[in-house]
């Protein structure tokens, strides 16, 4: 038996008016889906579990995971809702040099969290992903080497066919990275600290992308190359 309260027994009752014996998908929180029969309907919808689901087909090993310079406004919503339905799996928040915005308060965090999982529910993933705490540029290159991949995306990069730089990079790895900066820009030195610490450089084309836009499309233009 699985008890479901707060905003999901909202949305099962209210919204989508499900009564005792529909059947819901419920996912623990190991990304495992299960059936599940709703017994009892109220302010907490009890359901038993009918079958565990297979894990979903087609999908890519592939983990992509994106660290985003936090843009102004609410300009990190978009990337956040964007990229999950894209299949993002987790999302590094960090701050650089020309970071215009620098500081992020529990509550927007809070707000980015639900998103992500409200975004991962509408569009069917069963793993909601993880938004981490942002930090600085620093302390994301240290991050660098929990991948096997880090694709850092700058508009000073050579330009070279994208299709071919992506298949080449991403052939026999699994846990990659994508790095987009802020509105100005990463500046050399970074460029070349993310180098040094084992990042490639990208080039996403002849035109310069927003912010929010770069992961977006590098993201998508991955999903159809590899799946
Ligand atoms: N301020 C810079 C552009 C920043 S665009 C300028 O005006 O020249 C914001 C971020 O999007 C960049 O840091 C980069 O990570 C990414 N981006 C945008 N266009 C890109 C491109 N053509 N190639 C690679 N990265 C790009």
């Amino acid at each position: 038996m699985v008890e479901i309260g707060g905003s999901d027994a909202r949305k099962i009752v209210r919204v989508l008016r499900l009564q005792r014996g529909d059947r819901i998908e419920v996912v623990d929180s190991a990304a495992v889906a299960f059936c599940a029969a709703i017994e009892d309907t109220g302010k907490i919808v009890r359901a038993t579990l009918v079958e565990s689901l297979a894990r979903d087909g087609g999908e890519t090993t592939l983990a992509l995971d994106v660290a985003q310079a936090v843009p102004k406004a609410r300009r990190m919503e978009f990337v956040i809702e964007k990229c999950t339905e894209l299949g993002a799996r987790a999302f590094l928040p960090f701050y650089c040099e020309r970071s215009a915005g620098r500081h992020v308060g529990s509550e927007k965090l809070a707000r980015w969290r639900r998103l992500a999982r409200s975004s991962a529910q509408q569009c069917g993933r069963r793993d909601v992903p993880a938004i981490r705490d942002p930090e600085a540029f620093d302390a994301l290159l240290e991050r660098f080497e929990g991948y096997e991949a880090v694709l850092f995306a700058w508009e000073l990069a050579p330009r070279l066919p994208l299709r071919e730089r992506l298949l080449a990079a991403l052939a026999r790895v699994e846990r990659v990275l994508l790095v987009v900066g802020p509105e100005g820009g990463f500046t050399h030195d970074e460029a070349e600290a993310a180098v040094r610490h084992g990042a490639s450089l990208l080039s996403l084309g002849r035109r310069i992308l927003r912010t929010d836009t770069a992961a977006v499309a590098l993201l998508a233009v991955i999903d159809a190359l590899t799946s």
